[in-house]
């Protein structure tokens, strides 16, 4: 078990949540995702020199891709605005309550004047190539946990598609005005700092203009450990993930500071030698080399003196500096690499191995790398750069989260990209509109979560539940209408019910409120019974149908109040015997019997009354 306060693991969290405004930030498109985009456009990214005469190096990494991106819009939620073709308009004053009035919550010095900055975002995600960023307030605590600025921001576009050519980008989201919480690094350990952002996430909902659902609440988490760089992770969207993101990059970083233990018992300096071997391939029974030299690429090897054994040492399960590199070259267009710890294989002969090895000059302490495609330079270059870092640990990088690991996006930006935005004039925070956000402020999650449970009469477990799933507005429509329902059901299915049919597969983001408003309501209208419902959700999904469809679909035809007393008394008639020998003690035996005929048609209660009734004026 690793140690984090040995390692001095150090973690800052960044919260990203929508909020819950009718219209965008910088204009009057509505705030919401559309199926269907009547246009698109293309544009080309071009870096731009700092004042300093620098170059982003994450920019410019971008840049050297040279690909194209595509922007697909609808006018139902996009206009000149989002695609840069006119300046925005003012400040969404919705927004700006919203922001405020966390701030508040949590204490956070409120600025005076509102400025909007330009920060520059290189990967296409904004038309504009920078995201507009706005200081709210600084300071402030959250569960004892120090705030560092609390900000408000455009959201970008959606990626929805990319390959080594063109990024496709849907316009919906761009523009969507987020709240950003920075937090001081923290000492703590994953599961706290999980604990941390489910309670930041309360706070959010409990004012309940924030947006809700999978994707709307996102965290980037910043990481380090002793000697090592900071490492920051994008786009974290489910807790659980949290911390299981938070114990892989830690293991991750560790790992690569035993493997630079290592490599400087054996060196002192990088050393290697670049080689075009191609002519070596020309027979290879490899796939991957044969493809890269029919299509006019080069094979290449690189010598890295005192190297041997150390691309594919794993001092944590999956962890490796050859895996490393791997991800990096895919940032380049290239599969991946060859490295000698693995090699002779994936048809690589030992044969061609050693005449790389005399071409070379490699000595046995040595390793060997090979990149196949056209234009490997760049890639070749960052090889040798990250095997550099390699030698001091853990190097400063953008990685993403992907499952329950991280993986390589891109180096970390330079420092200053943050310019201020002309087109949009300060805004001053007046001392009234302070004042009437103050006294009107939501109540804490802690107090919301007791009025769940007492206003619905769950218990403060299932008040939990509902108040951090996504269906918290919902749970709370369906239990004001539907007064034959018990709330504590509706809790259970919203929440488990729900987990565990997403779990089998079923894609339960096409059930809208309004279908699942809809089962419910037949539901509490007694045309079928509860136990039915997740029979139906599953078939509304499968086929894409309505409530009815399914029903039918399911046999689960409705049985009308003078059927049912019919089928009751036919069960009694049969049974007479017992009921008479047995009297109340009878009822389990014909409720199996009722429920055999009737399971799913009709609510399990509606029997239960009926047979107690004739058990009594039969017995
Ligand atoms: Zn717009």
């Amino acid at each position: 078990m690793l140690s984090y306060k040995d390692l001095n693991v150090k973690i800052g969290l960044e919260i990203h949540q929508q909020l819950a405004t009718e219209k965008k930030l910088f204009c009057s498109c509505k705030s919401i995702e559309i199926e269907k985009h009547e246009h698109e456009f293309f544009r080309r990214l071009r870096p731009t020199q700092s004042e300093l005469g620098e170059y982003d190096p994450a920019a410019l990494f971008e840049f050297k891709k040279g690909r194209i991106i595509r922007y697909i819009a609808s006018n139902n939620n996009s206009c000149l605005v989002e695609a840069d073709e006119e300046p925005p308009h003012d400040l969404n004053s919705e927004a700006l309550d919203i922001a405020l009035t966390i701030a508040m919550l949590v204490n956070s010095d409120i600025v005076d004047e509102v400025h909007a900055m330009r920060k520059i975002v290189i990967d296409g995600s904004n038309t504009t190539g920078f995201q507009r960023t706005m200081l709210i307030a600084l300071g402030g605590t959250i569960d004892g946990v120090t705030i560092q600025s609390i900000s408000l921001e455009e959201d970008a576009a959606k990626i929805i598609d990319e390959n080594e050519k063109i990024k496709s980008y849907s316009l919906d989201r761009l523009g969507v005005p987020l709240i950003e919480i920075s937090l001081e690094p923290v000492t703590n350990n994953a599961e706290e700092v999980a604990l941390l952002a489910l309670k930041i996430g309360r706070l959010l909902r409990a004012t309940k203009r924030v947006a809700r659902g999978l994707g709307t609440i996102r965290q980037d988490v910043n990481i380090s450990i002793a000697n090592g760089n900071v490492v920051e992770i994008k786009g974290v969207q489910r807790l659980d993930q949290l911390k299981d993101v938070i114990e892989y990059e830690v293991k991750r970083q560790h790992g690569l500071m035993i493997i630079a233990d290592m490599l400087k018992e054996r060196i002192d300096h990088l050393d290697t030698v670049v080689k075009d071997v191609t002519s070596i391939f020309i027979d290879s029974k490899s796939k991957i080399i044969i493809n890269a030299i029919k299509s006019n690429g080069n094979i290449k090897a690189i010598n890295i003196k005192g190297f041997a054994g150390m691309l594919g040492f794993e001092p944590y399960q999956g962890i490796r500096l050859g895996k490393e590199l791997g991800e990096m070259v895919r940032s380049y267009g290239l599969g991946g690499i060859f490295h000698s710890d693995e090699l002779p294989a994936y048809g690589i002969s030992e044969e061609e191995l050693n005449k790389v090895r005399e071409i070379l000059g490699t000595e046995k302490e040595d390793a060997i790398i090979l990149i196949a495609g056209k234009n490997v330079e760049d890639a070749i270059n960052a090889i040798i750069k990250r095997l550099e870092e390699a030698l001091k640990g853990v190097p400063a990088e953008t990685r993403a989260a992907k499952g329950n690991v991280t993986v390589y996006s891109r180096p970390r930006p330079g420092a200053a990209r943050m310019y201020p935005e002309t087109d949009i004039a300060p805004v001053v925070i007046r001392k009234e509109l302070l004042e009437q956000i103050r006294s009107n402020l939501p109540k804490g999650w802690d107090e919301y979560i007791d009025e769940l449970s007492s206003k619905y009469n769950i218990n403060r477990i299932q008040a939990e539940k509902i108040f951090d799933s996504e269906y918290l507005n919902l749970f709370e429509r369906i239990a004001s209408t539907c007064k034959n329902i018990q709330p504590s059901f509706i809790v259970s299915l919203l929440t488990e019910s729900m987990t565990s049919i997403e779990r089998e597969g079923y894609d339960i983001s096409i059930l809208t409120d309004d279908k699942l408003i809809s089962i419910f309501n037949i539901v509490n209208e007694q045309r079928i019974a509860k136990e039915s419902i997740v029979d139906i959700i599953k078939i509304m999904i499968n086929n894409r149908c309505s409530v009815d469809e399914a029903i039918k679909n399911l046999g689960l035809e409705s049985i009308s109040d003078a059927a049912l007393k019919t089928i009751i008394e036919k069960i009694i008639r049969d049974n007479l015997e017992i009921v008479k020998e047995k009297g109340d003690q009878s009822f389990n035996i014909l409720m199996g019997k009722a429920m055999d005929k009737l399971r799913g048609k009709v609510d399990g209660k509606k029997i239960s009354i009926l047979i107690k009734e004739k058990i009594s004026q039969y017995k």
